[in-house]
């Protein structure tokens, strides 16, 4: 088929339908070793993917546009609040479900993904750390609600190190006086509420970190500028800017100076989610490559006929079982409370890595239509890129890696 002809053959009126019967294809007997209900959520989450959200990614993508509708829904279905207790409104399931969940939504639109993933950072922080009066004014009423919610720790002048804050917070009588601004923050545009990390005493450096719960709006808060991003776009990433905004003693969180250790351990776990976010990524552009392949003809036959081809397939699909093993081992040791720094950071190490693979090699696997916007492919590397960055960069995983692995082997 030649290339004009391909380009009618996948108008891009049909895109959609075209992806839902590449989705449809797949094969889940990698499932097969999952309880029941992770079995029942994968497929509901697969069935909402393909049916609300995969016909809209594009269209979040390119206006770009905040998908309220989608989040409602998924709120609904208990799936914005997946491991927040019942009692608090929550769906009260487990880290594996939490990274099906994350993944299966991702395949269809990473921005939906890392929008719900933060939110649920925000919640299932407040649920950890809170005290019960925090969870009744900022745990409860977003369950279900379809609100988001923003994750505040870096800033300007600091990412990796984020321990190095010089956002203040002054105790005065009742309030805190918060001054300063975190940067990169997701959601910040619609945000109903935000844990925002500050210095409580800047001599002590990480030692000095607090957080506290910060509603919005509030006075003395302002939303910077929304950054204009190559990928994620559906999400809004702005800074948080205060300026002598006064936030009652009662919103921190823990004890002052606990802020960085709360943080290090939060991140811990919100780690396997961008993990999940990431193979979503890496699946959906498996999926698309193989599709293509097996239909586009080139000196007479299936380009999925060609060794190189097939090599580009294998390497793919194996980065991403890894992947998946190591999220759903990271997932295993977090819900039966046992260490998971090294396993976590190596499921986000190993799962952003194959989704930047998988989606530049789907390009290439594409061809010219791995480059136009009628196909998905650029979009899923533009999306994948930033897996490599939030929630500690690739380099700050492997150091997190070999520390580990140097107190295990010389210990
Ligand atoms: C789209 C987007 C959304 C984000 N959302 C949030 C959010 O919701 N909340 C939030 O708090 N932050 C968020 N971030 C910030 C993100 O977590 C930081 O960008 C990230 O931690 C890296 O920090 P940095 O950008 O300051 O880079 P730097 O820390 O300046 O790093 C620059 C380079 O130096 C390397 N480097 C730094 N230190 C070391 C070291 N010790 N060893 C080896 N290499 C090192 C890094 O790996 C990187 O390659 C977001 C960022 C983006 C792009």
């Amino acid at each position: 088929m030649s290339f004009s002809a391909l380009r009618t053959w996948i108008p891009r009126s049909h895109g959609v339908l075209r992806q839902l019967q590449v989705q449809k294809s797949r094969n889940i007997a990698c499932l097969a070793s999952l309880s029941e209900t992770h079995q029942m959520l994968y497929k509901t989450c697969r069935d909402f993917t393909d049916s609300e959200i995969i016909p809209v990614a594009a269209a979040i993508d390119q206006k770009p546009y905040f998908p309220k509708e989608i989040l409602k829904k998924l709120a609904d279905l208990g799936l914005m609040s997946i491991v927040i207790d019942e009692k608090y409104g929550g769906t009260g399931l487990d880290y594996q479900a939490y990274a099906i969940a994350v993944e299966e939504i991702s395949r269809g639109s990473a921005s939906v993904g890392v929008i719900s993933a933060v939110t649920q950072l925000f919640l299932t922080f407040v649920q950890d750390e809170g005290t019960e009066a925090q969870k009744e004014k900022f745990l409860t009423p977003f369950t279900t609600s379809g609100d988001v919610c923003s994750f505040a720790l870096s800033e300007p002048g600091n990412g990796s190190d984020a321990g190095a804050a010089t956002t203040t917070a002054q105790l005065q009588g009742d309030h805190y006086i918060v001054n300063g601004t975190k940067a990169w923050i997701t959601n910040a545009g619609e945000s109903v509420a935000a844990a925002v990390f500050v210095s409580t005493n800047r001599a002590l450096k990480n030692k000095g970190i607090s957080c506290i719960l910060v509603p919005k709006p509030t006075e003395g808060l302002t939303v910077g500028k929304r950054e204009s991003k190559m990928g994620i776009k559906g999400s809004s990433t702005c800074q948080l800017i205060f300026e002598d905004c006064k936030i009652p003693k009662e919103n921190l969180v823990g004890e002052e100076g606990k802020g960085f250790k709360q943080a290090m351990k939060t991140l811990d776990g919100s780690r396997i989610i961008v993990a999940a976010q990431a193979l979503g990524i890496a699946q959906a552009s498996l999926e698309l490559g193989v599709d293509y392949a097996s239909k586009r003809q080139a000196f007479g036959k299936s380009i999925s006929k060609l060794q190189t081809i097939q090599n580009k397939i294998a390497d793919m699909a194996h980065r991403i079982e890894a992947a998946r093993l190591l999220i759903w081992r990271a997932a295993w040791l977090k819900d039966n409370n046992m260490p998971m720094t090294k396993q976590a950071s190596m499921a986000k190490l190993a799962a952003s890595e194959a989704a930047t693979f998988c989606s530049h090699t789907a390009i290439q696997i594409l061809g010219g239509m791995g480059y136009v916007t009628d196909m998905p492919a650029e979009r899923y590397y533009r999306d994948s890129r930033v897996t490599e960055i939030y929630e500690g960069t690739s380099e700050i995983q492997r150091l997190v890696i070999a520390n580990q692995v140097l107190r295990e082997l010389t210990q």
